[in-house]
């Protein structure tokens, strides 16, 4: 008899039992200790975090979407200015730049690995142009957990004279080449939103540079623009803190982080095993580790619906990261895209299917989802 009971699609539960004991005595003490804005935790989490990646600076924030606005604010992103980013993305990517009155130009991505294209961001600086934009900077992403191309994506970069900011929000503990996120790009950053690979219990960021006076900026910036103290403003900022009692509970979720991210490559080898001759399966970069945020197939189009209502009702979720790329949202449409047209980002909108990826995820589960993902791939609709 095969089982129907429904399999979480991300299991923090698990970890939690896991965790147990540890994350109670982390919380208690903080609010024994009562000092919740910027107590003690939340710098030994920075030295954690700098030390884990190799950062000379980690800086803890509100959320994964402060951690790339704050940098760009540093780095004198003005009005008009452009970046550019890739389409295929969570919002905060473009949403950043939009906030400071700058320009996100949209670039394409690769349709195996999700990640910007690095031949397209000469296409992307052309159009920029066309339009008399100055471009600064790009964003890369990290997508479901793995590395953008960094080696091209950095010599564009150097060419044109702009800044990278690698957002690393999903992509947390991966490595490029030998080079770990965290220590790609002028500023790189994350989100510990729960359901990101290194997640806490509500809102949280942080943001990793080498560069001593972009910290310094950035430090003042996150604390009202303060300056010899917060009752001294010297520049205008906005209050971006991570609270120290989640400072104290992902202390303990670093801890273990490395064997978690073995434990979803077990996950994720399992995936491909089961499923690489049925549907189009992630390619990691030779040299590279992902994280494994998320794990996304590729269907055909109309193929998609169906499996995801069949895996529904054998109780599997199933999620679509992302529906529509961010050139075609309401908020961003008016944004330039390069060339004019993003081929891959539009195709794989339609193609994409997430399906349950935690490191506690039970061999058995995956057998059942593995089955069920084979069964609907094959079935006549
Ligand atoms: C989640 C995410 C963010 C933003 O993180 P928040 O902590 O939710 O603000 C930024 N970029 C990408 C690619 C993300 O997935």
């Amino acid at each position: 008899m095969t089982s129907t009971a429904s399999i979480p699609f991300i299991d923090l539960g698990a970890q939690r039992r896991r965790l147990g004991e540890r994350i109670d005595k982390a919380l208690l003490s903080v609010v024994d200790e009562g000092n919740f804005i910027l107590g003690p935790q939340v710098r030994q989490l920075e030295e954690e975090l700098a030390t884990y990646c190799g950062a000379q600076h980690a800086i803890t924030c509100a959320n994964g979407t402060d951690a790339i606005g704050l940098p760009l604010m540093a780095l004198g992103l003005k009005p008009g200015q452009a970046v550019i980013c890739p389409s295929f993305t969570f919002a905060s990517t473009a949403e950043v730049v939009a906030w400071l009155g700058a320009v996100p130009v949209f670039a394409d991505v690769l349709p195996d690995t999700f990640n910007l294209d690095p031949e397209g961001l000469a296409v992307a600086l052309r159009t920029a142009r066309e339009e008399g934009l100055e471009v600064r900077g790009v964003i890369a992403v990290d997508l479901f957990g793995q590395p953008a191309d960094y080696d091209p994506i950095e010599a564009f970069c150097e060419q044109n004279g702009l800044f990278l900011i690698s957002d690393s929000a999903q992509g947390f503990g991966s490595v490029y080449k030998g080079r770990r996120s965290g220590t790609i790009g002028k500023v790189a950053t994350t989100s510990f939103f729960p359901a990101k690979p290194l997640g806490c219990y509500g809102d949280g960021g942080a943001l990793f540079t080498d560069d001593e006076e972009i910290a310094a900026t950035i430090r003042s910036l996150h604390v009202h623009g303060k300056g010899s103290d917060k009752y001294d403003n010297i520049r205008i900022g906005m209050n971006s803190r991570l609270d120290t009692v989640q400072a104290a509970i992902l202390l303990e979720k670093l801890a273990i982080y490395d064997e978690e991210i073995d434990a979803r490559q077990s996950v994720a080898d399992r995936y491909r095993e089961g499923l690489g001759d049925r549907a189009v399966t992630p390619v990691v970069m030779e040299d590279c580790l992902s994280v494994w945020a998320q794990y996304v197939i590729r269907v055909e189009p109309g193929r998609r619906d169906f499996l995801q209502a069949h895996l529904k009702d054998k109780g599997i979720p199933t999620a679509i990261y992302y529906p529509r790329p961010l050139h075609q949202q309401t908020a961003y449409r008016d944004f330039p895209v390069a060339g004019g047209k993003l081929e891959v980002s539009d195709r794989i909108a339609g193609e994409v299917l997430a399906l349950p990826m935690h490191p506690y995820l039970e061999e058995n589960d995956q057998a059942r989802i593995v089955e069920a993902t084979r069964n609907g791939l094959s079935a006549n609709r």
